[in-house]
């Protein structure tokens, strides 16, 4: 009898099969966008299970965002029909660490409770540690002490193994006391940030032969997607856990590489055959996302990059119909999202829905003006990844007011919201808790709670303290008994928090308040309030419940694996994308990677990609002249059309901005007519110094010249 092939098998192409089926050894899976390398992990994921090689808990499947670990963990169980749920282990490699350390904490000095600083904490801990070491902290800023100690952690060192000039190049020497003093503190705290969650399992991995023995007997099968953006702390995790069990399947594409400037090895693809040995490699070569102009497109622009692996891509999807690329121009960036929303309410009135657009920015400053035009016209939108909700600053007051209720010993989160709102205690008081806090080594909340017992502090500070300790307690004792959104809004009250919200009278109180119950809202999916506060420091993403019809904004780099019937792609200025910071900073390097973002975007769009620019851009406040990326340049003439903007732009009723700015006479300024001001713009920059093919440096000197460097506010986040 003919075996029956299982249904998650059919559709797939022979190489998807085989990457698929060979779930012995090592593979990887090489391919471009759009190839199906996440579905061939899913598929890959169902066949383990439905073959019975392995549970569902003894499965590890990284993947890059806690979003894509929902979708796939929801196809794996509609292609099985089976229940999922077991799947412990299919998540970011950040969320997968944070289960082992919790288990093992005690092992690296912390305890199982530990809390996950963010970025805010992380920077007030290194300014409190650099200015107590009386170092210039303004010469030697925090931040920049930060994405150093950040680099050294994707590099798995810890700072015994910093390597000496490194450790030097900070506050003339004393890069390594700091890094030192800065984990010290953490381990008195009982915190870990970002970095040290993927460190301090590497730590216990080679520290503990016999804990890592389990771990690699557990995770029986293992997969990486997103492979080419993996660090090395990541690499070397995942081959501490290969070294018994070699079954271990990434997929990738190193013309998709965009996180380098966070660490990330695109060499970790290419070290995959020396390093796991016998590996079968295998490659996909169809695109089953983009109609053929789209493909064109993206891999054209991607071939300016040197350094590649090379790959073919071809499509089935090939009819006349199909849509060519779009660049459009725009004024400014107020008509680019005017114009980007006419256009999105006509797709939309064609029938065409929101959840299948996305508009894809590089920096996140660009979102804010299609926020304020799509709440204009009623359209309904998304932020995806950024950390927008979360980071607002009546939102992280909240939540050091939870953290502090869950984790007493949360010193940051105390000293956030200790004296907010203004409770009379002044900077002498805080000196105060802080010496005997470091002095005996305890936490702030103990340290307060001890002077109040004294005669130190003056009555009215010493009851003030008091009262904020009492009211900790307080709540903590009825976190079992209330459940955890009612507790939340006890204590948001209670703390005279909302309180203070109320009685502001500036324009933004309203908008916090709101926020506030919105912080409660979705706190309701949660079973607890350390459930929550586990979830927000790992995810900042509040998109998951949104099941209405809308458009997405999102950068570009968290657009990553993503996929959209149209996507629009606004901002293609030189300076904005490429980002001037990155040319700046790494050169022909950043250029080249910049240009894999580009890749990346473009490749998001199945159906229709629509790329704009703007000739004019404010910056800190001032206008400046922009000029088309270079990036257009390298598209394929064949598969690109010059659109105009589908708006009436001659019909501003904005009362003086418009018509007197905006000169339809001047065929190089105004809005429809700026397409051949672009190519005018492109001969002249070509002329000046042929960098269509230079690197970073040779085009910033020609704009030095022209017209002083660029820069752009804003910030580069995925
Ligand atoms: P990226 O590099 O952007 O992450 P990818 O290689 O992971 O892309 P997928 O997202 O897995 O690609 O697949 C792209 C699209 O093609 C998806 O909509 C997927 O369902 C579809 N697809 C993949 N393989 C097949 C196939 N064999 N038949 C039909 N559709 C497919
Ligand atoms: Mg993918």
């Amino acid at each position: 009898a003919a075996r029956q092939v299982p249904d998650y098998l059919t559709g797939l192409n022979p190489e998807q099969k085989l990457a698929v089926e060979t779930i012995e050894g090592p593979v990887l899976v090489l391919a471009g966008a759009g190839t199906g390398k996440t579905r061939v992990l899913t598929t890959r994921i169902a066949h383990i299970l439905a073959t019975g090689a392995a549970r569902p808990s003894e499965i590890l499947a990284v993947t890059f965002t806690n979003k894509a670990a929902r979708e796939m963990k929801e196809r794996i169980s509609g292609f099985i029909g089976g229940n999922v749920e077991g799947m412990a282990w299919l998540g970011t490699f950040h969320s997968i660490c944070v289960k082992i350390l919790r288990r093992h904490a005690e092992l690296v000095g912390l305890k199982s409770s530990f809390s996950i600083l963010d970025t805010d904490d992380q920077i007030r801990l290194i300014k409190q540690i650099i200015q107590a070491e009386g170092i210039d902290d303004k010469r030697w800023t925090a931040k920049a002490f930060a994405g150093m100690m950040d680099g050294w952690k994707n590099r798995a060192l810890t700072p015994d193994q910093v390597p000496e000039g490194e450790a030097r190049a900070f506050a003339n020497g004393q890069g390594r006391k700091i890094y030192e003093e800065y984990q010290d503190r953490l381990s008195v705290l009982n915190a870990a940030d970002f970095g040290d969650l993927l460190l301090h399992v590497i730590t216990l991995f080679k520290s503990q032969p016999d804990l890592l023995k389990d771990y690699q007997r557990r995770f029986r099968y293992m997969l990486v997607d997103e492979y080419q953006d993996t660090n090395i702390a990541q690499y070397l995790w995942l081959r501490l856990l290969a070294q018994g069990n070699p079954n271990v399947c990434c997929v990738g594409d190193d013309d998709q590489s965009i996180y380098g400037w966070r660490g990330a090895e695109v060499d970790n693809i290419l070290r995959f055959e020396h390093d796991f040995k016998g590996a079968t490699v295998i490659r996909l070569e169809r695109n089953y996302r983009s109609t053929s102009h789209i493909l064109a497109a993206a891999s054209h622009l991607i071939s300016h990059n040197e350094g590649r692996l090379g790959k073919t891509l071809f499509t089935d999807f090939h009819e006349d119909d199909h849509d060519l690329v779009s660049v459009t121009s725009a004024w400014d960036s107020e008509e680019e999202a005017r114009s980007i929303g006419d256009e999105i309410e006509a797709l939309q009135s064609n029938g065409h829905k929101l959840n299948d657009m996305a508009i894809l920015v590089r920096a996140s400053f660009q979102m804010r003006e299609f926020e304020d035009r799509f709440i204009t016209l009623g359209l309904n939108y998304r932020v995806i990844g950024g950390p927008r909700f979360y980071e607002r600053m009546e939102i992280r007051d909240a939540l050091a007011y939870f953290r502090c209720t869950v984790q007493p010993a949360d010193d940051l989160a105390f000293e956030r919201i200790v004296n907010t709102p203004k409770r009379g205690l002044g900077e002498a008081t805080l000196k105060l808790v802080h010496e005997l806090a470091r002095s005996q080594r305890i936490p702030l909340m103990q340290a307060a709670s001890q002077l109040c017992q004294t005669e130190e502090l003056k009555p009215k500070p010493r009851n003030a303290l008091k009262e904020v300790i009492g009211n900790f307690e307080r709540w903590r004792a009825q976190l079992d008994s209330l459940s955890h959104t009612e507790l939340a809004e006890i204590i948001l009250d209670e703390s005279g928090y909302t309180e203070m919200w109320r009685k502001d009278r500036s324009a933004e109180a309203p908008g916090r308040l709101d926020n506030l119950k919105e912080l409660i809202r979705s706190m309701e999916e949660f079973e607890s309030l350390a459930g929550f506060l586990e979830h927000i420091s790992l995810v900042m993403d509040r998109d998951s419940a949104d099941a209405n019809d809308a458009v997405s904004i999102m950068t570009l780099h968290s657009a990553k694996g993503l996929e959209f019937d149209t996507v629009f792609l606004p901002g293609w200025e030189e300076g904005l994308f490429p980002h001037q910071r990155s040319l700046d900073e790494s050169g022909r390097a950043g250029l080249e990677e910049e240009r894999r973002l580009a890749y990346v975007g473009v490749t998001r769009a199945k159906k229709r990609a629509k790329i704009w620019f703007t000739s004019n851009r404010r910056v800190h406040g001032m206008w400046q002249s922009s000029i088309p990326s270079r990036f257009l340049d390298e598209l394929p003439p064949d598969h690109v059309e010059i659109a105009e903007p589908s708006s009436n732009y001659g019909g501003y009723g904005g009362g003086g901005y418009g018509a007197s700015r905006f000169d339809k006479a001047d065929p190089f300024q105004s809005g429809s007519y700026a397409t051949p001001g672009w190519q005018r713009a492109q001969k002249a920059r070509q002329a000046m110094d042929g960098f269509s093919e230079g690197g970073g440096r040779g085009y910033q000197s020609a704009r030095q010249k022209r017209q002083g460097p660029l820069t752009i506010e804003g910030e580069l986040v995925a």
